[in-house]
């Protein structure tokens, strides 16, 4: 990330400025220029005013081609150098400037710092920061019913009606939805009621953001957060830019010390983003955050409707929306007025987005901190090691919690050596960890198994020829999920019903399942454990938010024993009855070989996993099952010697010119045919200016080869820190032959992935 900042300031936008009478408009395309367009006011009858309203950031109706297409007015034109200048007989004239709040200029600046990073089009940095279609709808007006108390009795008095008036009888005004609910009946039902006067409509006010109250609640602090406070609060008084790593074990307090930040932004009348991995946005979150100020934050994530995307993309561009909380693509809202960001759970690789724009949330929250000059607080129990890094070398401020608020211990976490102590044949559970959860189930507390894998069993094969199941478009195993009695692709969604025999030798009933899933581990738990009430939290197997909140409020009301879920359980929940921890598979995430970050990976989701264990009154207990106890990041986790592996991970970066001490950037090459795309890739390659200090690796074929039927090679380009990658990667690709047919070529400056 400091890398990132060495080249904050020199970023003038590219292109001169438009002549004066045109204006630059930017389409939602992956193109990277802007178009130029007659103002308004050229047209007759359109008045001054009208004109005015058109300023950089505007959305206006423009004349594309054959069609009409909304577009950005920005405030400079970009990519038209050397352009023959257009035929001004030619030049068309905005249509119409669009009733939507404009995008504030300091977008429109990180929209271009955005897209010359990651070497994304402009266009396309910027129909992601259109969010969602809605934006240009008008809001629907709502409507709501009230009882109507002096008409007559309805036709036919049904008792689902009866209901409907004895709810509505107190006369508050309820939408029909939920007056339906609240009655036990459907919509039409309400409906009726209407039609026979019973009801009335009734327009309801227009929806608006919760008020906060900075000063809500008062929170008194230990001595150790009392001094985390005044430092971040001290960093937003200062009102500039600055990055405080807050580092505290998990229960040590992070969201209450950062909360007291967000109150202080507040209070200075700005707006505040806290960003969360997108499953961290818990009810509990919000509980906890609604107590501190006496409303709910403005949510943003992927589960929410088009109006709703709409309705919270203009509170936020108004400043109506104070405080956001939100997953990665909060931070592309159009704040007017942003005066603080929060990244909790910093290291968390779901800040990195791998579609369409490629990103790292978190690197571009600080971005925008500095573009913006404010603080922004990255809050974490297991940092990241670029962010440890900035911090040793006093980039970031270190702000450090040490240990947990309540005062408990840390889990005591072992690890099951499982060639020592195996599993009985078919069964995944260790003995160990069987009289553990034995124990604890005795002791009516609860237990977390924990397998980062979905569905039944990762592979499916025939006992008589051992044909193994793959997707037919992806270089993967079929994982078979047992519920919907289905195999699936877990890369492009493929699925067939779990075949009774071979497809390739025919042979009848000699299909098996090899592997644990999730799904797995909860048929065994329900055989070992029969009288256990069990927990299964798995995203394909939960339909919808509001049902995994459901099943998360259930845990933390202790009406589970045993829990069994993926990467979904290891963030931001807080089971105060949870006494053990068991890691199915410790080794799991350990075999990605290419991946630099495997190790660290590894040791914050067991980290995180085993510290769910023990956070109120019961000290916690954790045992990691794992076929490499010797590994320095089994030895860690087990000692709780974080430090050391800090130490170890970070020269192992150093040494490999690995990030932070290096650089790094992926293209990844794909086509129809493997031939096509191992072609393209080597004359990419040989395209390639000559660096001394740039290594080029590569082209091979990715280890993920196929998926949806693309075959896919990958480079990976390697410079140190100090070196410009954009500069020399733009120039590599301007000298790569334009691509034909259906080759595509990806850039991914700061992979997070390696498949
Ligand atoms: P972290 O974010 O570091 O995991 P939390 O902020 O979630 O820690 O705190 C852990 C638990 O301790 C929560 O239940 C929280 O309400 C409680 N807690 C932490 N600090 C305080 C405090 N100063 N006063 C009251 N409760 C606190
Ligand atoms: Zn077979
Ligand atoms: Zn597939």
């Amino acid at each position: 990330m400091d890398s990132l900042l060495d080249r904050l300031g020199n970023d003038e936008g590219a292109g001169g400025t438009a002549a004066p009478s045109l204006v630059p408009v930017l389409l939602p395309v992956a193109l990277d220029q802007t178009y130029d367009y007659l103002p308004l006011a050229e047209q007759a009858g359109l008045t001054d005013a009208a004109a005015a309203h058109v300023q950089p950031g505007s959305f206006v109706l423009v004349p594309f081609g054959p069609q009409m297409r909304i577009g950005v007015v920005w405030d400079h034109s970009i990519g038209n150098d050397g352009a023959k200048p257009v035929n001004p007989k030619k030049l068309k004239a905005l249509d119409s400037v669009l009733d939507v709040p404009p995008i504030p200029a300091i977008s429109l600046k990180f929209a271009e710092w955005i897209s010359r990073y990651t070497l994304t089009p402009l266009g396309m940095v910027v129909r992601m920061m259109m969010s969602a279609q809605s934006i240009f709808e008008p809001e629907k007006p709502r409507f709501g019913v009230r009882y109507v108390p002096d008409a007559a009795d309805p036709p036919r008095l049904s008792p689902a009606r009866q209901r409907v008036l004895d709810t509505a009888a107190d006369g508050l005004i309820r939408t029909k939805a939920a007056l339906a609910e609240a009655a036990g009946c459907t919509t039409g039902v309400v409906d009726g009621l209407v039609t026979s006067g019973n009801l009335v409509d009734v327009a309801l006010p227009e929806r608006k953001p919760a008020r906060l109250d900075p000063a809500h609640k008062a929170n008194s602090f230990s001595e150790a957060q009392e001094s985390a406070v005044a430092t971040l609060r001290s960093a937003v008084d200062a009102r500039n830019f600055s990055v405080s790593l807050l580092d505290g074990v998990t229960g040590s307090g992070k969201t209450e010390v950062y909360f007291e930040a967000v109150a202080r932004a507040l209070a200075q009348g700005r707006q505040a983003l806290i960003m969360l991995p997108e499953i961290a946005l818990t009810s509990q979150f919000m509980g906890r955050f609604e107590a501190r100020f006496g409303g709910a934050p403005v949510e943003w994530h992927s589960a929410l409707s088009p109006a709703d995307r709409g309705r919270i993309w203009k509170w936020v561009a108004r400043g109506e929306a104070r405080v956001v909380v939100g997953a990665r693509s909060a931070l592309f809202l159009p704040y007017p007025d942003l005066g603080l960001i929060i990244v909790d759970e910093e290291h968390d690789t779901g800040f990195k987005q791998d579609d369409r724009v490629h990103y790292q949330a978190r690197d571009m929250a600080v971005v925008r901190a500095n573009l913006g000059d404010f603080p922004v607080v990255l809050a974490s129990a297991t940092p990241s090691i670029e962010s440890h890094v900035n911090a040793r070398t006093g980039r970031y401020r270190h702000v450090i919690l040490p240990g947990r608020f309540s005062g408990a211990e840390l889990p005591d976490v072992q690890a099951v050596d499982l060639r020592a102590e195996p599993p009985d044949k078919g069964r995944w559970i260790s003995p160990r960890l069987v009289e553990a959860v034995t124990e604890t189930l005795a002791k009516g507390q609860q237990s977390l198994l924990y397998l980062n894998r979905r569905g039944y069993a990762p592979l499916t094969l025939c006992r008589s020829c051992g044909h193994r199941i793959e997707c037919p478009q992806c270089s993967a195993w079929l994982v078979e999920h047992r519920f919907r009695n289905r195999l699936h692709c877990h890369h492009c969604g493929f699925s067939l019903p779990v075949p009774e025999k071979c497809p390739k030798c025919g042979s009848e009933g000699g299909m098996v399942a090899c592997g644990p899933g999730v799904e797995r581990v909860a048929e065994e738990v329900a055989e070992r454990f029969p009288e256990a009430r069990v927990a299964l939290l798995s995203s394909d197997l939960i339909p919808s938010l509001v049902e995994m909140r459901e099943i998360i409020k259930k845990i933390e009301a202790r009406e589970a024993d045993i829990i069994i879920g993926t990467q979904i359980v290891a963030k931001g929940h807080h089971f105060p009855g949870l006494a053990l921890v068991g890691i199915v598979d410790g080794d799991l995430g350990l075999a990605q070989g290419a991946d630099p970050r495997a190790g660290e990976r590894t040791f914050q989701l067991l980290h995180q996993v085993t510290g769910r264990a023990g956070r109120a009154e019961i000290v916690g207990r954790g045992l990691v099952q794992t076929y490499n106890p010797e590994h320095p990041v089994m030895q860690a986790i087990v000692s709780g010697d974080r430090d050391a592996f800090i130490e170890r991970e970070i020269q192992v970066r150093q040494r490999g010119l690995l990030p932070p001490y290096g650089r790094l950037a992926a293209l990844i090459v794909s086509a129809r045919h493997k031939e096509t795309a191992e072609r393209v890739a080597r004359e990419i390659a040989r395209a390639a200016p000559y660096s001394e200090r740039i290594a080029v690796l590569g082209p091979t074929e990715a280890p993920l080869a196929v998926i949806r039927g693309r075959h896919r090679w990958r480079l990976l380009v390697k410079a140190p820190r100090e070196m410009d990658m954009q500069t020399y990667l733009r120039a590599w690709l301007a000298a790569v032959p334009p691509l034909k047919g259906d080759v595509r070529l990806t850039v991914d400056v700061d992979p997070y992935g390696f498949l």
